[in-house]
């Protein structure tokens, strides 16, 4: 099978991707092979190749938005039949039996493990996955429209709900990629009003044909006090422009996996009076089987822009470079 290939972590543009030749991989007991038709491009895979995030396997193909069809099943497997089309996101297994998991929070799991970080993802011709950590998808969505919504969608999705924003409230977004593009026609269906902070001009465009009420720059001032906030971009300093705006007994969450320095804050003006600032990592598979129900209810309509699978350090570049409208997906044929 063709795949792209991480060897050694370094910048998108020295194009760390190599177009490889690998054995088709077989499924063990209680996995599944999916035939890959689309993998969406997340931020974290940026992380990943970049090595802003510890490798913990080279060499590695990326990508946790994957799309595609059975092709083969292992033994053991039971709900899982060749032919089904399903989904797998970042999380790829968790244990099951460490604290964490007997709580209803796998996403914290102590053995966790990632897809396209711990084990190959979807940059590929195929993939295998344990059966419990694919999900079926909704119809009503062709395979790339429907590789966004499981990171973009789903992490924020739980970013959006732990930012514990009300029907009716204000809520502030900033960054405006794949994910935020998401949650603002998830916050307007719930009947939030959504404000949107980013520099780049196109994403502006964007956020105000979805139905933003308000867009600006991160340094400016809404003419409302926001409920809550989520910072989608990976900037330290942004925590505080979004305390600034935020009312008192407000929540701030954080969506990305890692990000800059955070700036000293005041905790007189910035924290004090109840003000929440909370990260939020990964995703439990309720998350992600709830945010699908949700997304084809709504119905979600992701914008996205189509890559070759061996475009891939391309489509990683104009991420980085907030080039791209909505979300990236891989196309794989
Ligand atoms: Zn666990
Ligand atoms: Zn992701």
């Amino acid at each position: 099978m063709r795949a792209m290939l991480l060897e050694q972590p370094k910048p998108a543009e020295e194009n760390p991707l190599q177009l490889r030749e690998l054995p088709l991989p077989a499924p063990g007991v209680g996995e599944i092979r999916i035939r890959v038709h689309a993998c969406g491009i997340c931020r974290t895979d940026l992380h990943t190749v970049e090595g802003d995030l510890p490798l913990r396997k080279t060499p590695l193909v990326p990508g946790h938005q994957i799309v595609g069809v059975v092709d083969a099943v292992g033994a053991g497997v039971r709900a899982l039949r060749e032919g089904d089309r399903v989904g797998v996101a970042w999380v790829y297994w968790t244990c099951g039996e460490c604290p964490y998991c007997r709580k209803g929070q796998e996403n914290l799991c102590d053995k966790a493990r990632f897809t396209g970080y711990h084990v190959d993802g979807g940059y590929a011709e195929a993939t295998v996955v344990p059966e419990s950590f694919a999900y079926p998808l909704p119809e009503g969505f062709t395979d790339l429209e429907v590789a966004p919504l499981l990171c973009a969608g789903i992490v924020g999705y739980r970013s959006f709900r732990l930012s514990n924003v009300q029907p009716g409230e204000r809520l502030g977004l900033y960054g405006f990629g794949a994910s935020a593009h998401i949650i603002l026609q998830v916050a307007r269906h719930l009947g939030c009003e959504v404000y949107v902070f980013t520099r780049t001009e196109s994403h502006r465009v964007l956020a105000k044909e979805l139905g933003a009420v308000w867009v600006g720059e991160a340094k400016d001032t809404p003419p409302a006090q926001l409920d809550a906030a989520i910072i989608f971009a990976p900037a330290g300093p942004l925590v505080l422009e979004a305390l600034r705006v935020l009312r008192k007994g407000g929540t701030v969450s954080l969506a990305d996996i890692t990000m800059t320095p955070i700036p000293q804050i005041d905790y007189d003006s910035l924290l004090y009076h109840e003000r929440i600032l909370r990260s939020v990592a990964n995703s439990t598979r309720e998350d992600g089987r709830d945010f699908l129900r949700l997304a084809a209810e709504i119905p979600v309509r992701t914008e996205i822009e189509i890559f070759d699978l061996e475009q891939a350090n391309q489509a990683l570049q104009a991420m980085k470079h907030s080039k791209i409208q909505g979300a990236g997906v891989l196309r794989i044929e």
